[in-house]
């Protein structure tokens, strides 16, 4: 059997007919940039998280570098992130002329470890950008409590975090800012390249509007220097479409996560772990093992393809040596940096493809 690691065309077998009437519905009507779909999926993917107001923008990169513009956040500011997340967090960070600052992770989550926070905030800290990562929020009542504190904003990387919740509130509306990517593999994802910042406060979400579109008021008339970064009419229909699925996709997502996490226990493998109060959607099934190239290379044979989220972290990407991070700093990283790797988890995963999974594992430790 080949379980590949994703297969995005199985969502297109599934749903064929309506993608097709969606988008010879937008090819029809002739208005692709800033028009009726894209104001409906904002209304309507805002509304289902419990949040004020959605602007669609070009990526999940697009929304945090513009929910850090909208905030004032530039030149000489410093923002607190982790060093494990995906290369984009910190390209936004940088191309709004700001300074990533990393503090390390919470050994069992791997999210942003909120005791750390404090050490790392100087006179230049401007923001916090805790990151969902892999599907699992963040301990949001610290960082809040710290934000708050040291008066900083907190924008919430939540590209991985599509429902997920704390404390029975969705990813997303804790901060002052929510960004979401709809990169194709993500929980709620396009069939190319998306993104939207939501929030609570109508100043800032009248910002992003400004700013995602040339600062335009009116047509050509620039009120605020601004930059094209739009959600396209064919992307926000078939959002629109694919929100009405999310919570059953996620639902087949935990699903599986249960599944693996009562077969694979026992194992000498180290499972996810996450809050009690904590709803974590599963975007990736993140493990830790010892022997990981071999333990990837036998699932590669056996027709299982697993991937590993990330394997440079940031202080280590060529790119970003300037930032002089030391992974002295890092050390809970460090430490798991050879060990993590993730399984194939999304919402079209066969059981019988689970069970060959579970099977091949368990082959590997007899
Ligand atoms: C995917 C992702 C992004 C970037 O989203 P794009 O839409 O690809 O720009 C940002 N942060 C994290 C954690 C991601 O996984």
């Amino acid at each position: 059997m080949k379980v590949p690691f994703g297969d995005l065309s199985r969502q297109y077998k599934v749903y064929k007919k309506e993608f097709d009437t969606i988008i010879s519905g937008v090819l029809e009507k002739g208005n692709f940039i800033l028009g009726e779909n894209l104001s409906r999926f904002e209304t309507n993917f805002a509304g289902y998280l419990g949040a004020k107001y959605g602007v669609g923008v070009g990526s999940g990169t697009e929304a945090l570098h513009l929910a850090l513009v909208a905030c004032g956040i530039g030149m000489g500011d410093e923002v607190i992130t982790v060093a494990n997340t995906a290369v984009p967090t910190i390209s936004a960070i940088d191309f709004a002329g700001a300074t990533p600052v990393f503090v390390d992770i919470e050994e069992n989550s791997y999210l942003i470890n909120p005791d750390l926070i404090e050490s790392r905030i100087t006179s230049r800290t401007k923001a916090i950008i805790p990151v969902h990562l892999y599907g699992n929020p963040c301990n949001m009542d610290k960082i809040i409590s710290i934000a708050k504190k040291y008066n900083l904003k907190v924008i919430e990387d939540c590209a991985q975090a599509h429902g997920a919740e704390y404390k029975g509130k969705k990813a997303g509306t804790f901060g002052d800012l929510g960004a979401f990517s709809f990169y194709p593999s993500k929980n709620l994802g396009a069939n190319g390249d998306a993104g939207m910042i939501v929030t609570n406060n109508g100043e800032l979400a009248e910002k992003v509007r400004l700013l995602r579109n040339y600062g335009f008021e009116d047509r050509y008339k620039s009120i605020m220097r601004g930059f094209n970064s739009r959600l396209d009419e064919i992307q926000a229909a078939l959002l629109d479409f694919k929100l009405t699925k999310l919570d059953e996709w996620n639902l087949r997502r935990k699903q599986i996560a249960k599944r693996y996490i009562s077969e694979l226990s026992g194992l000498p493998i180290i499972l996810p772990s996450y809050l009690p109060e904590n709803t974590h959607v599963f975007h990736l099934f993140v493990i830790r093992v010892a022997q990981r190239d071999k333990f990837m290379k036998f699932l590669l044979n056996e027709g299982i393809s697993t991937i590993i989220h990330y394997p440079i972290p940031i202080y280590l990407q060529p790119a970003y040596k300037f930032l002089g991070c030391k992974k002295e700093d890092l050390p809970v990283i460090e430490k798991i940096l050879e060990e993590i790797l993730s399984i194939p988890i999304y919402p079209e995963l066969e059981d019988a493809e689970v069970d060959y999974v579970i099977a091949v594992i368990k082959k590997f430790y007899n």
